[in-house]
């Protein structure tokens, strides 16, 4: 084994060895060729090599973690006591962006309004890795007994964005430790905005994915559901689109004791509600999920008159484009079916919101094998499963080849923590996987063949 550890051995630079028996070298050298030693020996080398590489980062990125870990709880708590709304993460960003500069890396303010952009450049040559933070908090009054309670009225970090904040500043302490190792660089994305009209198109449409061109992205939410410890992971469909949709039908009003001198929308909007169970039910394939739920009906306001027009709204949750494109055809076909046969018109559209989460299969395993060499493969869960809420990474997800997983925060699978509460609160030490984990993914993901 010692000599596999000679570069020169598995190379045609050996016959600078011994340049006087160069026939004799060259006839072994056709003999191993021939044989496929010498390929399998190159292969071991490299595996050997790579193998020991992978060791050593891993170790680095665990020992650097530990190191930085007090000031990211630190920074976790301030971001928490000054939670934020969507596109006025103003402190937030601040905060990010002095932390980023005092390291020497390279920073962008004011992305998509409040969003900042980091680049670690690495000592060599090679890719671009995205990794994404959300900075967002919500319109919650906080009612959790923690030291480092929200200090503002009706606001709160109570979806976990504040440890993914400060959970990506780790990962960038990590990363900008082992610079002049990576081949190749790492772009920091800390997003505004992701709990509401979403803040990762613009950043994209402002050029977040050039300069340098943004070869992969991942990115990672603690997870209320997941046990603290492990990591999940799904290929493919993660998250659904939140479309949502808004329908007017148009009759004429009159009488209700004369309704065949009106046209009743009342009526007309009961069977276009009931037939478009059916295009969920019927006429799409069961095998794509999909959710329409009709969440308002608004219409008339007396018990003697037929209303001039109903109208209804809802949300359309799918987890493909090609479903999520062929339902709200499906649906305006309904309902202009319905307006036509019973003699009145309608107005029909859809409000797009983020588009399905897809996490690339390729993406996933390098995130999967990343992963095992931070928590061990009994540490990680596979789902199959997608999850019907959304998520604005997706925009990311469409435009490179990605993977976003989750963190565990749970203390007991008889105690899941409900995001969007209150009482919202978890173990800082969590953050140390996330660091982890997105340090050693960017490290991996650059380090490929
Ligand atoms: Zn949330
Ligand atoms: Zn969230």
């Amino acid at each position: 084994m010692r000599r596999l550890q000679d570069d020169n051995f598995c190379s045609l630079n050996f016959f600078a060895i011994k340049p006087v028996k160069k026939e004799k070298y060259f006839i072994i050298y056709c003999l191993l060729k021939y044989y496929g030693v010498i390929g399998k020996m190159d292969k071991a080398h490299t595996d050997l090599k790579k193998e020991r590489g992978d060791v050593m980062s891993t170790e680095k990125i665990k020992e650097l973690a530990e190191k930085y870990y007090p000031e990211v709880v630190e920074l976790r708590h301030y971001f928490h006591m000054y939670p934020e709304l969507a596109f006025e993460e103003v402190k937030t960003a601040a905060k990010v962006a002095e932390t980023l500069e005092r390291l020497g890396i390279e920073v962008q303010t004011g992305v998509a309004k409040t969003g900042v952009v980091g680049l670690i450049r690495g000592g060599k040559p090679g890719k671009t890795v995205l990794l994404r933070a959300d900075m967002d908090a919500l319109k919650v009054q906080e009612t959790a007994d923690v030291p480092y309670k929200s200090k503002v009225p009706g606001v709160m970090h109570s979806c976990g964005h504040d440890g993914h904040t400060a959970g990506l500043l780790g990962a960038a302490m990590v990363l900008n430790d082992m610079k002049e190792e990576l081949p190749g660089n790492v772009k920091l994305v800390f997003q505004p905005a992701e709990e509401e009209d979403g803040g990762a198109l613009p950043m994209i449409e402002e050029g977040v994915m050039e300069n340098p061109k943004v070869d992969a992205a991942f990115g990672c939410h603690l997870w209320g559901n997941l046990l603290e410890g492990k990591l999940q992971f799904k290929k493919g469909s993660l998250m659904a689109s939140p479309d949502a949709f808004d329908i007017t039908i148009i009759g004429k009003g009159g009488h209700a004791a004369m309704p065949h001198l009106s046209i009743d929308p009342v009526v007309m909007a009961a069977q276009v509600i009931d037939q478009t169970q059916a295009v969920v039910s019927r006429r799409k394939s069961p095998l794509a999920p999909a959710v329409v739920s009709f969440t308002m009906v608004h219409g008339g306001d007396a018990y003697n008159v037929i209303p001039n027009e109903v109208k209804l709204a809802g949300t359309i949750r799918t987890i493909d484009h090609q479903t999520r494109k062929w339902i709200p055809e499906a649906m305006e076909a309904v309902v202009k079916g319905v307006t036509e046969a019973g003699g009145g018109s309608y107005e029909f559209s859809v409000k797009k919101r983020f588009p399905p989460l897809i996490n690339d299969d390729e993406m996933t395993d390098v995130a999967i094998d990343s992963a095992e060499k931070i928590v061990g493969r009994d540490n990680i869960t596979v789902s199959k499963e997608p999850n019907m809420g959304g998520e604005d990474f997706a925009y990311f997800a469409q435009e490179v080849p990605s993977c976003y997983f989750f963190v565990g925060i749970a203390k007991s699978e008889d105690e899941p923590v409900s995001h969007h509460h209150p009482e919202f609160q978890w173990n800082d030490r969590n953050m140390i996987l996330s660091m982890e984990a997105l340090a050693q993914v960017a490290v991996d993901y650059l380090n490929r063949d």
